[in-house]
């Protein structure tokens, strides 16, 4: 059920954003529908002998703005629906941060923490093989999703190359350095996240200076987000991971509890802290919240006892659309996680033009690229909210599909 409610929210949000853009009905049905979806057959020769057949799927959402840009998740709970959703939300993503990239997703349907590392290879380099008529540096370029990583970007680069008698980077991002990986790719979300909340500050003229921050979920968005909010000011007095949620209004300080958790496995105990319920975690008193690990975690009732200011969802989809509603009322600036968390395409698509010019940046000129793509969504997205009086969520739909459609409107409809 919740997989088919991705793609009826997806739609819901595009029909929200052509009613505020009064889009051609005509447009609309071609933005509700991807352009493209294959459905492949994987079969793998498993460890024990024996042929197991996957399924896996690729969608390729729309490309007006350039080829097609999204990632690749292994779950046994990928659906085409899911993934026809997450191919749509890359498209708005990408215009949302000016990349000139369409939206893409991947997945297939599999359980990666069953399978031995030549299983995986094996079903990765097989659905390489699959896509490949579909993929390529200038159609549809994937990279790393849920439960997939560096390793499984260099398989599928590999097998693109080995296709194509040449060595071919740009066909995926994600890559580890070694095979023309980008430097930044590792912080990109987290730093993404803490240059959202800087300029929703200057808009709210919240200093940011000793700004009390909460952050639910310590792995990667968490705790860059931690790390680049310390950095410019702020102090994180609460987290949370799996495991539970601590907090001390003193401050936390964001490398110590990183390194906690390596250790112990989990924040809680860390010294001079004090365990808390994540219920307690998201309604704690602060200026900024840092949603970074799962949907759906602020519901109505969360929602009406939250006192922050900002929330900048690293996390995807952890509000849901009734608490928005809620947070709206409440003036709380909820930074959508389409644009909050939109740091990893930036990167990957500075990865993909250090790949195709074959001369690579360094960690800070990627750095600075990102922040002037991010700076810029973020201000585009806040000027449509405010034109239309609606929250940073439709703003930033608005924003997205009004770009896609200047691209529509560029290129016209052939034949
Ligand atoms: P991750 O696996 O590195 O970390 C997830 C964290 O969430 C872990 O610390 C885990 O313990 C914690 N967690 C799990 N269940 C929890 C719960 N019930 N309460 C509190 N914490 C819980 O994953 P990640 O890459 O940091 O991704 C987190 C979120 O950010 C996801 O929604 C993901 O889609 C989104 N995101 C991540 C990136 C990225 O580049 N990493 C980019 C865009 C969006």
């Amino acid at each position: 059920m919740a997989k088919i409610d991705s793609w009826q929210n997806a739609l819901k949000q595009l029909d929200d954003a052509a009613k505020i853009l009064k889009l051609d009905p005509g447009i609309h049905a071609m933005l509700a529908t991807p352009k493209k979806v294959l459905t492949v057959s994987i079969p793998v020769k498993m460890d024990n002998g024996k042929i197991k057949v996957f399924t896996g799927y690729r969608s390729q959402h729309n490309d007006f703005r350039g080829p097609h840009k999204g990632g690749i998740r292994y779950h046994p709970g990928v659906t085409l629906e899911e993934v026809k959703a997450l191919s749509m939300w890359m498209t708005w993503k990408c215009a949302i941060v000016d990349v000139p990239f369409g939206g893409g997703k991947g997945g297939i349907i599999c359980d990666p923490k069953r399978m031995s590392a030549g299983e995986k290879e094996r079903m990765t380099r097989r659905y390489a093989y699959a896509i490949s008529e579909i993929i390529g540096p200038g159609k549809d370029i994937p990279a790393p999703d849920v439960y997939t990583t560096g390793k499984e970007m260099a398989q599928i680069m590999d097998v693109y190359s080995a296709l194509h008698g040449q060595a071919e980077p740009a066909v995926i991002t994600g890559k580890p350095l070694s095979v023309g990986g980008s430097l930044a790719r590792n912080v990109a979300t987290g730093l993404g996240v803490a240059y959202c909340v800087r300029e929703a500050a200057k808009k709210l003229k919240l200093k940011l200076k000793g700004a009390k921050v909460v952050i639910q979920g310590y792995g990667n968005a968490g705790t860059f987000s931690a790390e680049y909010l310390e950095k410019i000011g702020a102090k994180i007095i609460a987290v949370s991971d799996s495991k539970g949620s601590i907090i001390n209004p003193k401050g936390l300080d964001s490398k110590k509890v990183l390194d906690y958790k390596n250790k112990h496995g989990s924040v809680v105990g860390y010294p001079g802290s004090k365990k808390i319920t994540t219920e307690q975690l998201l309604t704690t008193p602060c200026d900024i919240l840092v949603p970074a690990a799962l949907e759906n975690q602020i519901t109505p009732n969360i929602a009406k006892n939250i006192k922050c200011k900002i929330i900048a969802e690293a996390a995807n989809g952890p509000t849901t659309p009734e608490a928005d509603t809620i947070l709206f009322k409440k003036r709380i600036m909820v930074i959508p996680d389409i644009l909050a968390n939109s740091g990893g395409v930036c990167i990957s698509y500075l990865e993909w033009v250090q790949n195709l010019q074959r001369y690579y940046w360094t960690f800070d000129e990627v750095a600075k690229k990102m922040e002037e793509h991010i700076v810029r969504g973020f201000n585009d997205t806040y000027n449509l909210a405010q034109k239309h009086k609606v929250d940073m969520r439709k703003g930033s739909m608005v924003l997205a599909v009004s770009r896609v459609l200047e691209s529509f409107e560029a290129r016209g409809l052939w034949p």
